[in-house]
């Protein structure tokens, strides 16, 4: 009894002694790791073009002991180099645990006025000369996780199993975890039984980490719809069938699939994002092109509801009495899968994430209906993964922001500036004590 008593006075010291020992690393690594931020931040590469800050990534990991492969993934386009990193460090036997952080930055000019802000100009993927920006923060997911991969690489005595660190391409364009999988991702290295990803959130103060446990995020589906009408002169509608006016219908009727065909209990977007048609006043013109894009959690519903566009489009342009040869063409084109973020795995991690951060500094946040391609790393569901938000704005900003109802530059936008230091200091310790919760010994 008496020893039992001996070791719960002596457990709280030693976990606080761990705890300062983590807290002790970040602090001696904060100069480096704020110069590697600023580094990347004023040097971002656009989607499928990460060549530089790829091989920078590759490159700090290999210092650290890891065993590090470059040019993972492959792409539709055959011109495009996959620019993955996979660095892998193996600790005994235990369980694999993936973290992920993206490579790619946004064609977005930096308005932040801050002294490492972005000055590149680059060509974009259409030959246009577009600025670029580290517009969603994922230089700060870089450093964190290069600073978590310094830490963990120090501790080794603490943890077993074996980490996967990965760093993937084009997660703007949607593309980049499927490139991944297309080039083996888990045969050519080991499929995680965990896989993590931190993202950080503006409207969440910097020292907080938030999470939301099941679908969190959703997926997103474009559709390009080329309305064919019968051009003509517009003093003579009688002699056309105008793509213009079906263009109208079918923008309206869309608005009652989530109003009327959808449950309400089931989350759903569409939006009619771009139309185009014509190009002058008198002319009744032949086409007319619509974008969309659609947002569900669940697959059947996002199944659903692609189904009752085809049908509203094609019965629309034929009760405008549009012949069948020239009957609209309804374009689907891949987006991303829905983020689901496995609440047994969070009812594990959240406990371990208060203990290093401090009960109130671990929020649950709502779901929403933005998207990214994270979901894919989990092979539809079958792999435990989730996303943690990390706080990432001043606490006197996000205080002032709720008070005054006006919302802080946002991600992707040319203003969004986190504070680096608190954000970055809270990136680590949470990674560091959810890798340290899944392959503690
Ligand atoms: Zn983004
Ligand atoms: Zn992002």
């Amino acid at each position: 009894m008496r020893t039992l008593l001996l070791v719960l006075l002596l457990l709280p010291i030693t976990i606080n002694a761990q705890q300062l020992s983590i807290d002790a690393m970040i602090e001696r690594d904060m100069a480096s790791m704020l110069s590697t931020y600023k580094m990347l931040h004023a040097a971002p590469e656009l989607s499928h073009r990460e060549e530089k800050t790829a091989s920078f990534f590759a490159g700090e990991l290999r210092k650290l002991g890891y065993t590090v492969t470059e040019r993972i993934g492959k792409f539709d386009n055959a011109e495009w180099t996959g620019y993955g990193v996979v660095a892998v460090m193996k600790n005994g036997t235990g369980p694999t645990v993936l973290v992920r952080t993206e490579l790619d930055a946004l064609p977005v000019d930096e308005k932040t006025g801050l002294p490492y802000a972005s000055k590149v100009r680059t060509k974009n993927d259409a030959g246009v000369e577009v600025s670029v920006m580290h517009a969603c923060g994922h230089d700060i997911h870089m450093t964190s996780l290069l600073g978590t991969a310094k830490v963990l690489s120090e501790l080794k005595s603490q943890w077993q199993g074996t980490l996967v660190l990965l760093a993937q391409p084009s997660e703007e364009t949607g593309d980049g975890a499927r490139a991944l999988l297309r080039d083996n991702l888990y045969t050519r290295f080991p499929q995680p039984d965990f896989a993590i990803a931190l993202h950080d959130k503006p409207e969440l103060e910097a020292g907080k980490v938030g999470y939301t446990p099941g679908y969190a995020m959703a997926s997103a589906t474009s559709i390009d719809i080329k309305i064919r009408g019968i051009g003509g002169h517009g003093s003579a509608p009688e002699t056309t069938k105008d793509p213009i006016v079906v263009a109208s219908q079918v923008v309206l009727a869309l608005q009652t699939i989530v109003s009327r065909e959808n449950s309400p209990l089931d989350p759903a977007v569409v939006t009619v994002g771009s139309i185009h048609g014509g190009t002058r006043y008198n002319i009744i013109p032949d086409e007319a092109n619509l974008q969309l894009t659609v947002r569900t959690y669940k697959e059947d519903v996002r199944k659903r509801i692609l189904a009752s566009i085809e049908r509203i489009v094609k019965g629309t342009a034929m009760a405008a009495g549009i012949p069948e040869d020239r009957a609209p063409i309804v374009k689907v084109s891949e987006g991303t899968t829905s983020t689901y973020n496995d609440p047994k795995l969070l009812e594990r991690l959240t406990p371990a994430l208060s203990r290093a951060l401090g009960e109130e500094n671990v929020v649950k946040m709502p779901p929403m209906m933005a998207s990214e391609d994270f979901g894919y790393l989990s092979l539809d569901q079958k792999i435990p993964a989730t996303i943690i938000w990390l706080g990432a704005s001043d606490p006197q900003k996000v205080k002032q922001s709720r008070e005054t109802g006006v919302a802080l530059p946002g991600l992707h936008s040319a203003l969004f500036a986190p504070v680096p230091e608190p954000t970055l200091r809270t990136g680590v310790k949470a990674t560091t004590a959810t890798v340290l919760e899944l392959m503690k010994k």
